[in-house]
């Protein structure tokens, strides 16, 4: 039984700040089935992959990649803003339209050759995801794919992540 997600992503106008159209994927977390639904479709693509982590992004990013981890039978790795992670930790900073951001993981989290997957709520311009991507090929690691419950497409971030792929169950042009 297919599921239109959409109906359960509520629009935030303006938040957290004017001008964003903020994508509200709280509705959907709250739906069983809806959720169970978003899961197991971004998990089918990977069944036979071989992954052996998913890389989550602080902080929705850790809901949407646990499940599939654990569903794939695979580790969950987190990538946090500075200063949550409480071992020692490789860092990578990245620009944002306003100033600059930084993410860390784990100095021991990921070695070469590990086949992992990045996973977040949304993509918008996909700074944050080539980032993390950056941080998991820092290791050697095998960035196989990317998946999002959603991707903002008229933001561009699937060229940005190019070569690598994306997977998203949603597409929002607005
Ligand atoms: P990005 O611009 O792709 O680096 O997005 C950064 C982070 O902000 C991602 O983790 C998204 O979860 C979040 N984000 C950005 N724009 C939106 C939006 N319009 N609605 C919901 N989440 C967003």
């Amino acid at each position: 039984m297919d599921i239109d997600l959409k109906q359960f992503i509520r629009e935030i106008p303006d938040f957290p700040k004017k001008g964003i159209n903020f994508k509200d994927i709280t509705p959907l977390l709250a739906d069983a089935k809806a959720f169970a639904y978003a899961i197991d479709s971004l998990t089918e693509s990977y069944i036979s992959k071989k992954i052996d982590y998913v890389v989550c992004i602080e902080a929705r990013g850790f809901v949407v990649g646990a499940p599939i981890a654990y569903r794939l039978g695979a580790g969950v790795i987190m990538v946090r803003k500075p200063g949550k992670l409480p071992y020692e930790c490789s860092s990578l900073s990245y620009d944002l339209e306003y100033g600059s951001a930084t993410l860390e993981i784990h100095k021991d989290a990921l070695k070469a050759g590990d086949r992992v997957i990045i996973a977040d709520d949304v993509l918008a311009t996909g700074g944050t995801a080539l980032a993390t991507i950056g941080l998991a090929e820092s290791f050697g690691a095998e960035v196989v794919d990317t998946c999002f419950l959603a991707e903002l497409s008229f933001l561009k971030g699937a060229e940005k992540l190019k070569p690598h792929t994306v997977n998203a169950l949603m597409k929002f042009d607005y």
